[in-house]
């Protein structure tokens, strides 16, 4: 079972597969067996949007060896913990803008965790059981400020910089789960659970001693091998199966020249004069 948001309403909706219903439960603290079911809603006509709103977003670096390797990076001892500011989400079809501030803009094609409950220092147990379900995340790094930086706020951090969706696949049992990464419709990265160097669960387990995880709130598990540049016009496609597809244009950011004035609101009339 999946659950949406829909525009225009923003409401959320039940999949199943089959056919698509209004929800009137909340689906990050109810389970699916306990939802409210309303009635039908058209899946030709529906517009996904952004479905969750996380207090924080937990980023994990190098979770896979392969993709470790690739960028000259020892293996971790420990999950290697960032956080990318929560202003840097958007939904399906909306555009990654790139920033003048980089020259070189990455893709990194991430299974994204959503918490269900608050944890802190959480067992095994308690994790698995907080794990509200996974989605298609996007960890778009700015991989000259990241190198730059010691941290790796600023890279990681620019506005649309995180598209998720655009679905929330229910449920803790996520061993098996995969994911494709394809550029312009060429495959680039595949990757799985069962290949990260820390479970979702050991990663719940470790980041919640350090920080409490809130409900709604993020994981980015890491990326597979296979990141690279990315060029306005290309499209970005993220597949998980049970989750869908996550669907991304990538645009330059176009900033207003120095000293135009700012967007006015003025009738349109005024706006001809
Ligand atoms: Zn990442």
């Amino acid at each position: 079972m999946r659950w949406m948001r829909l525009a225009p309403e923003g409401f959320f909706v039940a999949d199943d597969g089959e056919s698509l219903r209004w929800l009137h439960s909340d689906p990050l603290t109810v389970s699916p067996q306990r939802w409210e079911l309303g009635g039908p809603v058209d899946r030709s006509t529906a517009v996904p949007l952004l479905p969750v709103a996380p207090s924080k977003i937990v980023g994990v670096g190098r979770n896979y060896r392969a993709h470790a390797e690739e960028l000259g990076n020892p293996v971790p001892a420990e999950p290697l913990l960032f956080l990318k500011a929560p202003s840097s989400l958007i939904g399906p079809r909306q555009p990654v803008q790139l920033p003048p501030e980089s020259s070189r803009v990455d893709f990194e094609g991430e299974i994204a965790l959503v918490v269900g409950q608050r944890l802190t220092r959480a067992s095994r147990w308690e994790s698995e059981d907080a794990l509200a379900g996974v989605s298609c995340a996007l960890d778009i790094t700015a991989r000259d400020l990241q190198r730059q930086d010691a941290t790796f706020a600023r890279g990681k951090s620019f506005d649309s910089f995180c598209p998720f969706g655009p679905a929330v696949r229910h449920g803790s049992s996520v061993e098996h789960l995969r994911l494709e990464t394809r550029i312009n419709g060429e495959v680039r990265q595949r990757g799985g659970v069962d290949q990260m160097i820390f479970a979702p669960w050991e990663l719940l387990v470790y980041i919640s001693r350090h920080m409490t995880l809130e409900p709604g709130d993020v994981v980015l598990t890491g990326t597979p091998s296979g990141v690279g540049p990315l060029q306005p016009g290309d499209l970005v496609e993220v597949e998980m199966e049970e989750v869908g597809t996550l669907t991304t244009p990538i645009e330059a950011l176009q900033l207003e020249p120095p000293g135009a004035p700012p967007r006015s609101s003025e009738p349109a009339s005024e706006m001809n004069s």
